[in-house]
């Protein structure tokens, strides 16, 4: 097994299930940081996290991942992954055709009263399929919705009271449940609305574009942002359950379809070297949206999510490796404007920041330099930041980061073997200066 370089501490015994039933993709040996046994009734997994090389054993029980209702669907039954957190679990149901199947959502539903968040660009598109799914075959339950402008520059205090005033002129109770309908703006915004009125109400994720389909949608991190920064108001909040119906997928500009690989490439980066070999044979795959690909790397990324927050939920230290390149995405996207990169575009370049970093410290080799630029322009992503990005650009937004701790910037750098990554205060600050004066002209 590689050895791990990371600068962690972490809980040494948790529980986590790992279940899917992957009829959808080609199977993967098991990667250099993640190894699964995997008996018949039960899997021992281990993962190599601290940089003194502990090997947190983590048991994970085989749970059934199909019930009657979507076996008899056939090849319409769902992957499911479960993010195990004690009385806060939930499923991540995963496939083709799943809006079709209203007994999925329709078992999550508390209450007779439903509250759909969407924006107006997906509502023409899945908010009468969502309505129905909620609804056919259960008459005690009515639905409302609210539907807001679309972007990132919408994801903001005044736009999220619109939820609050459908939610209070509609009298709805605490028993209510808030379906979250669209991509990562959505979900994030829903998720916060949900976690604050009336002190918590009953949450679903319906994520509709890559990005909230292998990131956002799990693991509970909602939120808005200030003008001074991204993601900077929120709550941690896991929903009743998330419900990824791949074929929505169909509708996703080609632009938005790439800047989701950007977190599937990252999961590889951080801490699953063989995910990203797969990658790297299947991008075109991916590109062109073939459905057992995509359904594939969904799949794995979800898996990867999930065991990150069930070991980590409150980002204490390994939740945060999921920020490789976010730092300088983030600051990216302030300096340069909300919106006008996409999310994953900036966390792109962030990432070839990083990595650029990384190699700068000589904590990795100038083979996976090249691959992760590689593997990015296949993507169609950016490979450096907006020609007007400063040095000071950088550096003011980095400054407010919530990684910054007692006055340092904490940063998440790839270290050792393809696949390991740090999150780590200690480098040399020198390097950081000569990463942004490589990619920024002032
Ligand atoms: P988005 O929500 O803005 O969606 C992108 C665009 O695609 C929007 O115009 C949307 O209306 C449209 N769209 C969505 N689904 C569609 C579909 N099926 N067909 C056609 N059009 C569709 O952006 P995103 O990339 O999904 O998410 C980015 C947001 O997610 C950012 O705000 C980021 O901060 C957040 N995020 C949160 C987390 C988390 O852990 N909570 C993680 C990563 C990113």
């Amino acid at each position: 097994m590689a050895s791990t370089a990371n600068a962690l501490s972490l809980p040494v015994t948790r529980k986590i299930t790992v279940g899917s039933s992957d009829r959808l993709a080609p199977r993967l040996p098991s990667s250099s940081s993640v190894s699964f046994r995997l008996p018949a009734e039960l899997k021992q997994v281990r993962l190599n996290v601290t940089s003194r090389a502990t090997r947190v054993r983590i048991c994970a029980s085989t749970t059934p991942v199909m019930d009657k209702a979507a076996s008899e669907a056939g090849p319409r039954a769902p992957t499911i992954v479960d993010v195990d957190l004690g009385d806060r679990s939930y499923p991540i149901y995963i496939g083709s055709g799943l809006l079709d199947q209203p007994e999925l959502l329709q078992r999550h539903v508390h209450g007779k009263r439903v509250l759909i968040v969407t924006n107006e660009t997906i509502a023409p598109l899945y908010l009468d399929k969502v309505t129905h799914a909620l609804t056919v075959g259960n008459p005690n339950v009515s639905v409302d919705h609210v539907i807001l402008p679309d972007g990132e520059k919408y994801k903001n205090m005044d736009v999220l009271m619109k939820v609050f005033d459908k939610a209070i002129e509609s009298r709805l109770d605490r028993r209510c449940t808030f379906v979250a309908l669209g991509g990562g703006v959505i979900g994030d915004m829903c998720g916060y609305a949900a976690a604050s009125f009336l002190r918590g109400v009953n949450f679903i994720q319906i994520p509709t574009t890559v990005m909230s389909q292998v990131d956002s949608s799990v693991g509970g991190k909602t939120g808005i942002n200030h003008r001074l920064g991204k993601n900077l108001i929120g709550a941690f909040y896991q929903p009743q359950c998330v419900l990824i119906d791949t074929d929505t997928l169909n509708t996703l500009p080609d632009r938005e379809l790439a800047s989701g690989l950007a977190e599937v490439i990252k999961y590889g980066l951080i801490r699953d070297a063989d995910f990203f070999e797969w990658q790297e044979k299947n991008m075109q795959a991916l590109m062109s949206r073939d459905p057992a690909a995509l359904a594939y790397a969904v799949k794995r990324s979800c898996e990867n999510k999930a065991e990150v927050v069930s070991l980590d939920e409150k980002e204490s230290g390994l939740r945060a490796t999921l920020n490789l390149g976010h730092t300088f995405g983030h600051a990216i996207e302030t300096g340069f404007g909300y919106g006008v990169w996409l999310h994953g575009e900036a966390v792109a370049a962030g990432i070839v920041m990083a990595v650029d970093m990384s190699y700068r410290l000589g904590w990795i080799d100038e083979s996976i330099v090249a691959r992760v630029q590689n593997i990015l322009k296949q993507a169609k992503l950016p490979t450096a930041p907006p020609e007007t990005m400063t040095v000071e650009m950088f550096k003011s937004v980095m400054a407010v980061d919530k990684k910054v701790a007692d006055g340092l910037l904490r940063l998440i750098l790839l270290k050792g073997h393809l696949g390991n990554c740090v999150f780590t205060g200690d480098y040399d600050r020198k390097a950081l200066d000569e990463t942004l004066h490589s990619f920024c002209k002032s």
